[in-house]
């Protein structure tokens, strides 16, 4: 087959981890007889630089006859002074709103090689963590009506929560497809108890829950769910939650997995279309030096495989291609914990970007 595919590499250690990444892919290509054909294009900082906007319409253009797109990462102080209708990220959600991504997919798995890396006592993550975070990414509060107005109490700031039916439903099947495929549970995150957004929230993820019998639905207050990941993070199987909430769930449901630099995400729209990125910023502190710790670019290049080309065998040998460097005892520093981790063996171990790129890429190939 045939792909094609827009590659944003955006700023900072952006253009880094995304090289190392479409090197694993065409390696993927190459082991199992597909071409991807890659077309870069202009994001963030970089597109300010180049054309005066954060998201030329070029890109958006170049995304959307593609079959997937490949984002690095957007942002650094350089531009922190933009106005915020034209800082990198503002082409993030410039991005998320014309491409139709409303489905972020995070899963929250822990490498067993990695296991020492998690912040949790062992005996909470005891035989591995595999969990997945779905966050409802185009609507609620971060696009709801938003403004200033004079109180009494002064000027007043304010941003409106609000979810139609079929935005709460297209999510939830989202959720409880993949569920359908893992363990067959649903726990839907709101704030019954005090949003109406989320009242109605909750009777859509029910009617939805009807559609599959087979799943078991719960629902958990956010404050709850929060509490839960931390004491007992083994008892989710696929989270469903809306924009602000999975937002803020999905960053500490990741971060018990260990390292930023080992996580993937998707975002995706309908008919398989989606966008893949790590989960981690532009790391402006670290930029420029192979030092980015690119597995979690890698891993979403698994992600795209697997959910916009159905190509389950060749992300199945992404993942491995990741689990056996690591089995092997090579880390980025990232995965460096503590000094006492280090000694002459470990050392000769720790690779730069490209060179760990090159590893993985290498080991690309067919279960036979
Ligand atoms: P960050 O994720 O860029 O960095 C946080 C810390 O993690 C830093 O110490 C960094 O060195 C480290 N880190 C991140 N990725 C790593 C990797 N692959 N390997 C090794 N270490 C890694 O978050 P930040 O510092 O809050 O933000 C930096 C910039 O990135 C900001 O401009 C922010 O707006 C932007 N940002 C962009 C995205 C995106 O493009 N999706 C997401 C988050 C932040």
């Amino acid at each position: 087959m045939n792909y094609q595919i827009a590659a944003i590499p955006g700023d900072g250690i952006g253009p880094e981890v995304t090289k190392q990444a479409l090197r694993v892919l065409l390696s993927v290509g190459d082991v199992f007889g597909h071409t991807f054909t890659i077309h870069n294009y202009p994001a963030g900082g970089i597109a300010i630089d180049e054309t005066g906007e954060c998201l030329p319409i070029s890109t958006v253009d170049g995304c959307n006859v593609a079959d997937a797109v490949l984002l690095g990462a957007v942002g650094g102080d350089k531009w922190d002074s933009q106005p915020r209708e034209n800082r990198p990220e503002t082409a993030l959600l410039g991005l998320r709103k014309a491409l139709g991504l409303y489905a972020n997919i995070r899963p929250a798995i822990m490498f067993d090689e990695l296991a020492d890396a998690c912040p949790l006592k062992p005996e909470f993550v005891a035989g591995g963590l595999d969990l997945v975070v779905v966050r409802e990414l185009t609507g609620g509060i971060y696009f709801g009506e938003k403004g200033t107005k004079q109180t009494p109490m002064g000027l007043a700031g304010y941003d409106i929560e609000i979810y139609a039916e079929e935005e709460v439903r297209r999510i939830g099947r989202v959720a409880f497809e993949m569920a359908m495929k893992r363990d067959k549970k649903v726990t839907s995150v709101d704030k019954a108890n005090v949003l109406e957004s989320s009242r109605l929230w909750r009777r859509v993820m029910e009617e939805v829950a009807l559609e599959y019998p087979e799943v078991v639905l719960s629902h958990l207050y956010v404050d709850n769910a929060a509490m839960q990941l931390v004491i007992h993070p083994k008892q989710f199987d696929v989270i469903v939650t809306g924009n602000m909430f999975g937002d803020i769930l999905s960053d500490e449901a990741s971060m018990i997995t260990g390292s930023i630099g080992m996580l993937p995400s998707a975002s995706l729209a309908d008919k398989g279309f989606g966008l893949y990125e790590p989960v981690h910023g532009s790391a402006p502190d670290i930029a420029g030096l192979n030092v980015a710790n690119p597995m979690a670019a890698i891993l979403s290049v698994a992600m795209m495989l697997k959910y916009s080309f159905g190509l389950t065998e060749e992300a199945d040998s992404v993942t491995s291609a990741v689990k056996e460097v690591l089995s092997m005892g090579y880390r980025t520093t990232d995965l460096i914990r503590t000094p006492s981790d280090l000694n002459e063996e470990t050392e000769q171990k720790i690779l730069g970007t490209l060179e760990m790129g090159s590893l993985i890429a290498a080991r690309i190939k067919r279960n036979i």
